[in-house]
């Protein structure tokens, strides 16, 4: 038995699900690096098609009540969905709803009202997409890598990341 999103998902072939899981996490893992966000490793899962089938295993602060922290983990939070948005122009995979709910109870916790709330989520995706845009090559290669690899470590993506700044 299928539910609604498994059969979106079989419509899709393998590779189109592949390379979108890959921009995915490769979205959460440049951001983790551009925010400074220690990280142990990336990986996709593109067998796995139902739960979770990547994951950026990132440090995230647990510090709930700054609205400055608040708004660097939306960077990362988000991330894998604005990295689809910038590439597909939507974020489909069942992972990215719970990314963005996960952004908004975060939000939720800085914030007084819906409507500042709603302006904070904002705010965090605007600049998401363009830290992203910023730094697209960099998102592309990881992508690639994890098509090819499945699993990076953290100090792997630094290498993949410096040695496309020196070429
Ligand atoms: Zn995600």
């Amino acid at each position: 038995m299928l539910n609604a999103g498994q059969g979106i998902l079989n419509d899709m072939n393998s590779e189109e699900w592949t390379y979108r899981l890959a921009i995915h996490e490769a979205g959460h893992a440049i951001s983790c690096f551009l925010n400074g966000v220690g990280f142990d490793f990336v990986k996709i899962m593109p067998h796995r098609r139902t739960k979770r089938c990547g994951l950026t295993k990132a440090r995230i602060a647990t510090d709930t009540t700054s609205p400055t922290k608040t708004h660097r983990d939306l960077l990362i939070l988000l991330a894998g969905y604005c990295a689809e948005c910038i590439k597909f122009g939507n974020g489909f995979k069942e992972g990215t709803i719970r990314d963005v709910e996960k952004a908004y109870c975060r939000a939720l916790g800085v914030t007084s009202s819906e409507k500042e709330c709603s302006q904070f989520m904002r705010d965090a995706r605007d600049n998401t997409e363009k830290l992203l845009n910023n730094n697209w090559k960099s998102v592309e290669r990881l992508a690639d890598k994890l098509i090819e690899k499945h699993y990076i470590t953290g100090s792997e993506v630094i290498e993949i990341i410096t040695n496309e700044t020196i070429i």
